[in-house]
Order: structure tokens, then sequence, then C-alpha cells
């Protein structure tokens, strides 16, 4: 994905022309923080939620931001016009920046944090071949920190456990920690057992998926009970549908899980019909 303009602590270069310094906090110590909006029709998804989040992660590291909601607001707009982006997503990154040396305790007086944004083009966010003939999960011990509300760019088993899924010939693995799955490698899980909706309570052990929050909102305006607490593999295989939610998957059926189908094998009903009702709220409420 050549010839994007980024944006990195103020400045707006050229993709190969950006770099940070090899003691940043972020390359050596994973202390660094991000957030992911979806761009529909060139317009910001669910932004206030990732701001929101981005703060309380912010706050939990004891790391200053290096602006407001406000002017990240602004950079994430001149983002999009620069690169001219229409379907795709933002990236953004804040770390605690670069203390001029290698060392476990954060500097201090503290540094600068760095501050990068960067597009990705994705023309056919609304319409992936995955969401039209949904995933296929594997299942995989949580092996991930204990505090995973806190958006960090600590993603290695995450990015482990989705080789693993590809050697597997599946499309993504959901974790699972005490008999009880947790989420997805870069998504939360939901069930429909009877017609009501199961997904996992809030807490340490997951994400706070601002699409999760964007959904679960669009099911109660829909009329469906909605129970948020653990299952287990063995419950989701038994479940009626599976789905998964994201910035960038938005609403994405799960049609297989470890090589058995779950209903019908096929996308459901209620997964259709909340992925409509996502988007189409999402794209209302754009900004
Ligand atoms: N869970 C994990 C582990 C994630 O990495 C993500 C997104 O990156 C999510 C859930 C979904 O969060 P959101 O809906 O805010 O994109």
């Amino acid at each position: 994905m050549a010839g994007r303009i980024v944006y990195l602590n103020g400045d707006w270069l050229a993709e190969e022309k950006a770099s940070i310094s090899i003691f940043d906090r972020g390359f050596v110590m994973a202390d660094s923080v991000y957030e992911v909006v979806a761009v529909l029709d060139g317009k910001l998804i669910d932004f206030d939620g990732h701001m929101a989040r981005l703060t309380r992660s912010l706050e939990a590291l004891e790391m200053a931001s290096p602006a407001s909601p406000e002017e990240l607001l602004e950079v994430h707009r001149q983002l999009i016009a620069k690169n001219r982006l229409v379907m795709g997503c933002i990236y953004l990154q804040i770390s605690r920046g670069n203390p001029g040396d290698r060392d476990f305790l954060f500097p201090d007086p503290p540094v600068p944090p760095t501050l990068v944004l960067y597009t990705q083009a994705r023309p056919d966010l609304l319409d992936t071949n995955l969401a039209k003939r949904g995933l296929q999960i594997i299942s995989l011990p949580d092996q991930r920190w204990l505090r995973r509300d806190i958006k960090t760019t600590q993603l290695l088993w995450p990015s482990m456990a989705k080789m693993l899924a590809k050697k597997a010939g599946a499309d993504d693995a959901w974790m699972v920690e005490d008999g009880l799955i947790t989420e997805g490698t870069s998504n939360n899980v939901f069930i429909v057992k009877e017609g009501q909706l199961i997904t996992r309570a809030l807490s340490n052990a997951v994400v706070h998926g601002i699409t999760r929050a964007a959904v679960l909102a669009c099911a109660g305006e829909m009329g469906l009970v909605i129970e948020e607490r653990g299952f287990s593999l063995a419950e989701a295989l038994a479940a009626e549908e599976a789905f998964v939610t994201s910035a960038t998957m938005l609403v994405s059926p799960v049609v297989r899980l470890d090589g058995q189908q779950i209903g019908s094998g096929q996308p459901g009903p209620v997964a259709r019909s909340l992925r409509q009702h996502y988007i189409t709220a999402a794209r209302k409420a754009a900004c």
C-alpha cells in the first residue's frame, strides 16, 4: 500500500520518509496504545467511542496524550483528505516516546509521546468475502497478559494465533481461558441461542470493543434479548449462530468452529440483520 501520506508527531510525510527512534518505547517495550477507526464514504465511524477508549488506555498506563480528541479529529479528517480515503480505516498509535536509551523505568521527567497515524484503504470494507461466506475459527488458549482492556500494541499472541489459524486452514482464532471464550484475535465474540444474544461481559479479560457497544445498542433497538456473560466452546458449538464484531469486520458471521459447523453452517439471519442495522446506524452517525 505504497504512496500514503502519514502523520508523525505533527508532520505530514510520505510513508517511506516516516521513521522513529530505535529507542522508542513502543519498539523496545510495546509501551504504546492504539486505536483503529473505520472510514465509510470518507467519514469516521464511532469516532467518539474510540477517543474515549484511547483516553482510558492512556490513563491506565499513566501516559500523557499528545493531542486532545478535537485535535485528533482534525488529524483524522486531514488524513482522509490527503489520502483520498473513501473506504478503509485509520490506525492511530501513541507510544511513551523516545527516552534516548533503553530502560525498564518510565522516563522521568516524561519525554514527548510518539504519535503516528496512517490509513489503510479497504474498498471492500462493506462487502468482504469473509462477511459473505462466514468465518472459520479455531480455538486456542488465551496466552495474553491480563490487562486486555488496555488496547496496547502488545499483539504478539494475537498475531501468532492468527498464523496458527491460517496454518489450520481457518480465518481466525477464538481464545479460551478457564473454559470460557474471551474473544477473537482482534474482535469480540457473540452467539445466538434460543433467539437471545450472548456476549462476554466487559472486564480486564477483553478489549472493550466500540463496535460491540454499538451493535448491542442496535440489538436493543431491534428488540433482541441480550445476555452479557461468558460462554464455552461447547455452548458456542450448540448455538444457532455466531458472529464477531470489530471496527474493520463490522459484524461478520462465524460458520465453523474447530471444524464443526455452527447452526446451519451458513451466515445466520440475526448476524445479517444486525450487520445491516449497524452499518445504517454507523453511516448516519459518521463524522
Ligand atoms: N478484541 C480485540 C482483542 C481487538 O483487538 C479488537 C479490535 O482491535 C476488538 C476486540 C474490537 O474492538 P473494536 O470494536 O473497538 O474495533
